[in-house]
């Protein structure tokens, strides 16, 4: 079954056309990595799956259901952001689980969901901190785990290692992989990052200018470019 189905999304403000007439679909537990340079509209497109902006034009299908016209709140995803946004006069363990929170689930289900999640993404030690007194990529896996225990369908990244330093970011790269290999969500994961694209998708879509130039897995994507753009984009060898 496809997980995420876009049919012909376009989105315009005002007179700037940002995507001209998106076509896609992800099957169960791809990771689908958006990769392009700033301003080609990937930011644009996963807030209009995510439901923060609305299309010009187009359907967005979240597995069967058509979400057009679904509250954010209500889509099945969950999303994770360069800037976590993490509430700072919340303990860790509150943070993780305020969603649960939000939606009635009671304390010692949420307690569990929180205790798994926290251990899955080793920050089980730091349930007491506030984000203040955590690292960068401490702070990023509590933003995670955030996400994980929710059990989204579908799990939505934008640029979510940007902030961090070169090492740290090949850490959490390998931390993404290992939960996708472990949770099989289907993922959509939005960077200008050829390495993380290249490492983390089983498919990738090189944007330009609101197109998707090319979408397929890597290795095809980095042999067998589209376009001169793409082939430069990737470093391919000429
Ligand atoms: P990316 O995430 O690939 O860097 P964005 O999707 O953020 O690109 O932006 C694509 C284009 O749309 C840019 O030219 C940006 O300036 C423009 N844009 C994004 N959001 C808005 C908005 N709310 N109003 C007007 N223009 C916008
Ligand atoms: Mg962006």
């Amino acid at each position: 079954m496809s997980t995420l189905t876009l049919n012909g999304v376009r989105k315009s403000f005002g007179a700037l056309d940002v995507l001209q007439s998106i076509d896609l679909q992800l099957e169960d537990g791809e990771f689908l990595v958006l990769l392009g340079p700033s301003g080609c509209g990937k930011s644009t497109l996963l807030n209009i799956v995510a439901g923060l902006e609305t299309p010009t034009a187009g359907e967005i299908f979240i597995g069967e259901k058509k979400v057009n016209d679904v509250h954010p709140k209500n889509r099945n995803i969950a999303m994770v952001f360069q800037s976590y946004a993490l509430y700072p006069t919340m303990p860790v363990e509150r943070n993780i689980g305020f969603g649960l929170e939000m939606r009635g689930v009671e304390t010692d289900t949420r307690k569990r969901a929180v205790d798994g999640a926290a251990r899955m993404l080793q920050v089980d030690h730091l349930l007491d901190r506030k984000p203040g007194q955590l690292s960068g990529g401490q702070r990023q896996r509590v933003a995670m785990g955030r996400a994980i225990v929710r059990e989204p369908e579908l799990f939505l990244f934008d640029e979510p290692l940007s902030n961090l330093d070169a090492k740290l970011r090949a850490e959490m790269r390998t931390e993404i992989k290992r939960l996708h290999n472990r949770l099989g969500t289907t993922v959509v994961y939005v960077t200008h990052d050829q390495i993380e694209a290249m490492t983390l998708g089983t498919r990738i879509a090189v944007m330009k200018g609101g197109v998707i130039q090319q979408l397929a897995d890597p290795m095809t994507t980095y042999e067998k470019p589209a376009n001169m753009f793409v082939a430069g984009f990737i470093g391919s060898p000429s």
